[in-house]
């Protein structure tokens, strides 16, 4: 008889609930006690409901994770808009111009580079698959200590609860209570930026493009939304956003159309707003005995290639399989040398996605006329590189 496990997952954003749902997948999952706790009300989408603000552009690989789970006709059955084209290009320069890089899905035979999704209904959709299996959901249920007792943890929430895990995964996000409790350090790269979010509508169509023009202030991301309208990251100085967040709708319309050099023509607000403080971080380690970070309680990154929520993706399936093979060979998932197996298939590719981002955001980010001409200079050999601009592009795409 296999031996029984408790597996704490704290927290349920896109990265917890896919760890969960695979690990319940997987062929000892069945013999696992599984549950995932989360402080927030459990989400629900429904079509009826306007796109909500928080879209993330997700990956064919991570499209197949989905997949993998069950969770991938739900989201293409309610909603998303793929996209096909990506135009990225420096404020001196304009999406045509020699050094703008343009990548189309028809290059790499691919039907599309990837999805818009709205980050409500990739956690409802998961949420749906948890719920065929024996996870215990809980949400409303913020944990409120973490205390080790010998081999195991005790997770107490608030109002006195409390459960005892022979491994505790933190998944709660790039302010993790988890990571804290366990005193892992986690090193930071502030930006001095601040990304504005909102939905607009083009005069122009979008021609399910992802569009990305790089100011110096910080890059400006324009995702194609399902219903032709687009949704705006605009990551810029904290004073800019929030004079954006104040704006009426006219001045708001005025800024971003400039912002964007006209590349979809008028843009006008038709959405809410939000803005988010930007930082880089990376834990210093992933694993203690016991303890397992992923998703963004792991690493924090520029959200200008869309890549934060893939990357956490790929951290919950590489865990899951890491303690399935672990569990298969009757080990213990909570084991040092088993957990750090996970850490180290994902640390260093975390780490240099992480410091490309903020390199790349640096050498957009600045006024020299030297660094101006080498960054175009660099972009236009990029785009003549073939199998090089081809492995970037399928790195990105998680379709190695
Ligand atoms: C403006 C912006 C745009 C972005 N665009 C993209 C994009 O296009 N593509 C992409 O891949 N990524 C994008 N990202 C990054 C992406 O949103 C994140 O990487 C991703 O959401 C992280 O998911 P997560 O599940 O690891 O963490 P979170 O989404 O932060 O989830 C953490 C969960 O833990 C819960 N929690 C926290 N504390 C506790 C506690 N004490 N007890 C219990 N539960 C707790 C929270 O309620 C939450 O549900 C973007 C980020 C920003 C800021």
């Amino acid at each position: 008889m296999k031996q029984h496990f408790e597996v704490v997952v704290v927290g349920g954003g896109i990265t917890g609930l896919m760890f969960a749902a695979l690990l319940a997948r997987s062929r000892n999952g069945a013999s696992l006690g599984i549950t995932v706790l989360d402080a927030a009300a459990r989400p629900q989408f429904s079509a009826d409901d306007d796109i909500a603000l928080r879209v993330s552009a997700i990956a064919s690989g991570s499209a197949r994770l989905l997949d993998s789970v069950g969770a991938w006709q739900r989201i293409r059955e309610s909603r998303l808009c793929p996209y096909e084209c990506m135009r990225v290009w420096d404020e001196n320069d304009t999406p045509d111009g020699a050094a703008a890089l343009r990548f189309d899905a028809a290059e790499f035979a691919l039907p599309q580079l990837g999805f818009i999704v709205e980050n409500i209904l990739l956690q409802d959709a998961l949420l749906r698959q948890l719920d065929a299996t024996n996870v215990e959901l809980r949400f409303a249920s913020p944990i409120s200590s973490l205390r080790q007792s010998g081999r195991q943890y005790e997770v107490e929430l608030k109002g006195g609860e409390c459960r005892v895990a022979d491994l505790v995964v933190g998944a709660d996000g790039s302010r993790s209570f988890v990571r804290r409790a366990v005193a892992i350090e986690t090193r930071k790269w502030p930006y001095d930026q601040t990304a504005f979010v909102t939905h607009l509508r083009p005069e122009r169509e979008h021609r399910a493009t992802a569009w990305q023009r790089f100011l110096r202030q910080g890059p400006l991301g324009i995702l194609p939304l399902p219903d032709g309208r687009v949704s705006v990251v605009w990551s810029t100085t904290p004073d800019l956003a929030k004079r954006a967040l104040d704006a009426s709708d006219a001045a708001l319309g005025t800024m971003l159309t400039d912002a964007s050099d006209r590349v979809l023509g008028e843009l006008a607000a038709a959405g809410p707003r939000a803005a988010f403080p930007l930082g880089a971080q990376h834990a210093a380690r992933y694993v203690l005995p016991g303890i397992a970070l992923i998703g963004d309680a792991a690493h924090a990154i520029h959200p200008l290639a869309g890549q934060g929520a893939n990357l956490g993706l790929q951290d919950a399936a590489e865990l899951a399989a890491v303690l399935d093979a672990a569990l298969q060979q009757g080990l213990h998932p909570g084991d040092e040398p088993v957990l750090r197996r996970y850490e180290r298939a994902r640390k260093g590719a975390n780490a240099t996605m992480l410091h490309f981002m903020t390199g790349l955001n640096r050498l957009f980010a600045t006024d020299s006329r030297l660094v101006g001409q080498l960054r175009s200079a660099g972009m236009r050999i990029f785009n003549r590189s073939g199998p090089i601009r081809e492995r970037v592009v399928k790195v990105a795409l998680g379709v190695r």
